[in-house]
């Protein structure tokens, strides 16, 4: 009752009599475990569990010793830190090698009977916008396009952007029906409201599927790019998908 929900079940599982005994019998007597602690008024902090097995001299217990540090100020300054690293300044979307990482971590451990769809998608004319209306418009704009994008996704999609006025996004678990088309389609419609209706702005989006076009990263990634190029090259303000 004193951890955190969301902690609680690695805690019961750090703790758990059996895991523990395990632990002592391969030698590995000390261990920590970090985890968030609740105060009595409800308000959480990190706390570090040390712990040591040992045997006990006058029986056959094994005895557990455990030391709990208040780590609330360095683990949220290392968050911070963490999280600074991992994403982009302006819009807060993960940074292009964050993004790359998660990626292929999530092509790597799963089959192929998820389907995913990698997109790539770049604003449209972006430089003449920043030359209309100034840099510091632009940023706003950038800013204001990724939230738009963001709203649309699913929790367990990936968003990030890969620099400039470049984006990158993974929808998780599509299937290649109307759904994906009317997705790909409000996420077009999407960065054309993003601003002002008197300012234009659009998109172009490229799209390569997972797994028929490829199964790592780089392969999707070069084939939604030439999407992308298509889409460009046919008017922008629309999203193509790759086809061999
Ligand atoms: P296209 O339709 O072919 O994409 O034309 P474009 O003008 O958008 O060309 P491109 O994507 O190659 O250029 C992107 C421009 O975005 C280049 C640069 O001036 C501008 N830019 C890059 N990063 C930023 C930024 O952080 N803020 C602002 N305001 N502009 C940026
Ligand atoms: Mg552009």
């Amino acid at each position: 009752y004193f951890v955190y929900e969301g902690d609680a079940e690695r805690f019961s599982d750090f703790f758990d009599r059996d895991s523990l005994l395990v632990r002592y019998y391969k030698g590995q007597t000390r261990g920590s475990m970090d985890y968030l602690r609740k105060r009595p008024d409800g308000s959480l902090f990190w706390v570090r569990a040390i712990i040591l097995l040992l045997a006990d001299p006058y029986s056959d217990n094994v005895r557990l010793f455990m030391m709990t540090l208040d780590i609330d100020k360095e683990k949220r300054e290392e968050l911070k830190l963490r999280s600074q690293t991992e994403h982009d300044g302006m819009t807060g979307l993960l940074n292009r090698e964050t993004f790359v990482a998660k990626v292929t971590r999530i092509l790597g451990e799963e089959g192929s009977a998820n389907k995913h769809a990698l997109i790539m998608l770049d604003i449209d004319q972006f430089k003449q916008l920043n030359d209309n209306y100034g840099h510091q418009f632009g940023d706003k704009a950038l800013h204001r396009a990724a939230s738009r994008l963001k709203s649309a996704l699913r929790r367990d999609d990936i968003f990030g952007r890969l620099g400039g006025d470049e984006f990158i996004i993974l929808l998780k678990d599509v299937s290649y029906s109307m759904d994906l088309y009317s997705r790909l389609e409000n996420l077009c419609s999407l960065i054309g409201s993003a601003l002002e209706p008197e300012v234009h702005i659009s998109g172009s989006l490229g799209t390569a599927a997972y797994p028929e076009d490829g199964v790592i990263f780089e392969d999707l990634y070069k084939k939604a790019d030439i999407a992308l190029y298509h889409a460009k090259k046919h008017g922008r303000n629309q999203y193509s998908v790759y086809e061999s």
